[in-house]
C-alpha cells in the first residue's frame, strides 16, 4: 500500500482514530495479513499496546528527544504501520526512529499490558534494509556466513586470540593506526570482547567434576533451624 501524507504524519502525532484502529479493520480483513513480521511474532503481540503512555517516562530516547516517534508507544505504532504496509521498510524516518532505540527494554518492564516490546523491535528491525554498504557487507559476512559455519567461527576465534594474546593488540593501539583508517575501526576494535585462556583453546573435558570450593552449601532444614 503506498504511503500517503496522512500515513506519513500519523506516527508522529497519532489521532484518536489512528490509535483506535487501522486501515482495513472495518473490512474484517486484518491489515497485517501476509506481513513478514507475522513470521516472527503473532498478530496478538502486535496489537497488545493500548497506548496508555505509562512507558513514556521510562524511555531514555523519549526523554532525550521528546518526540512521540522516539517513544515506545510511538515505535510500536510505527511497527504496526510497517506490518500493515502503510510504511515501507526503507522509509528513512522509520529507520531513524527504530535505529535510535537502545533496545534496553525498560519500557517492557514498565508496561502494564505486557507488550513484548523486545520481540516487536527485533521482528521489525529484521525487515529493515542495511543502512549503508558497510552494514550490508557486515550482515552478509556475519549472519550469512560466519554464524552458519562452525569452522569459520573457530577460525575467527583463533584469530581473535592471536590478535589479543600475542601482543598485536597492544601494538595496534599504541600506534593509533586504526584512527587513520575509515569506518570508526578504533571504536569497533575497542568493543571486541576479551578472549579467555591462551592462544590455543583447550579442549573441554567430557566430564568436569565440581570443585569442593564451588560445591553448593547444604540448605539447612526447618527442623535444624528450630
Ligand atoms: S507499550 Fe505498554 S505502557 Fe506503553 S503505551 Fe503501550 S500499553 Fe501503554
Ligand atoms: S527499548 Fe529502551 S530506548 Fe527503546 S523504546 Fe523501550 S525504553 Fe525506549
Amino acid at each position: 500500500m503506498p504511503m500517503d501524507s496522512h500515513s506519513k504524519t500519523i506516527y508522529e502525532n497519532p489521532t484518536a482514530r489512528d490509535l483506535a484502529g487501522f486501515v482495513g479493520d472495518e473490512t474484517g480483513v486484518s491489515p497485517y495479513a501476509g506481513s513478514p513480521i507475522l513470521n516472527i511474532i503473532t498478530e496478538k503481540q502486535l496489537k497488545t499496546c493500548v497506548h496508555c503512555g505509562l512507558c513514556l517516562s521510562y524511555c531514555p530516547t523519549y526523554k532525550a528527544t521528546g518526540l512521540e516517534a522516539d517513544s515506545p508507544r510511538g515505535r510500536v505504532f510505527q511497527i504496526r504501520l510497517l506490518a500493515s504496509g502503510e510504511l515501507q521498510p526503507d522509509d528513512s524516518d522509520l529507520n531513524k526512529h527504530l535505529s535510535l532505540c537502545l533496545g534496553c527494554r525498560a519500557c517492557e518492564t514498565a508496561c502494564p499490558s505486557g507488550v513484548p516490546y523486545g520481540a516487536l523491535l527485533e521482528a521489525a528491525r529484521a525487515q529493515l534494509p542495511p543502512q549503508n554498504e558497510q552494514e550490508k557487507i557486515l550482515r552478509k559476512a556475519t549472519l550469512g556466513f560466519l554464524f552458519m559455519h562452525p569452522t569459520a567461527m573457530q577460525a575467527a576465534g583463533l584469530g581473535l586470540r592471536i590478535y589479543q594474546k600475542s601482543g598485536l593488540r597492544k601494538l595496534v593501539r599504541f600506534s593509533h593506526i586504526l584512527n587513520i583508517l575509515p569506518g570508526d575501526l578504533a571504536a569497533k576494535e575497542a568493543m571486541l570482547p576479551d578472549a579467555q585462556g591462551g592462544i590455543v583453546k583447550p579442549a573441554l573435558p567430557k566430564v568436569t567434576q565440581p570443585k569442593p570450593a564451588n560445591a553448593r552449601r547444604p540448605v539447612p532444614s526447618i527442623a535444624q533451624e528450630n
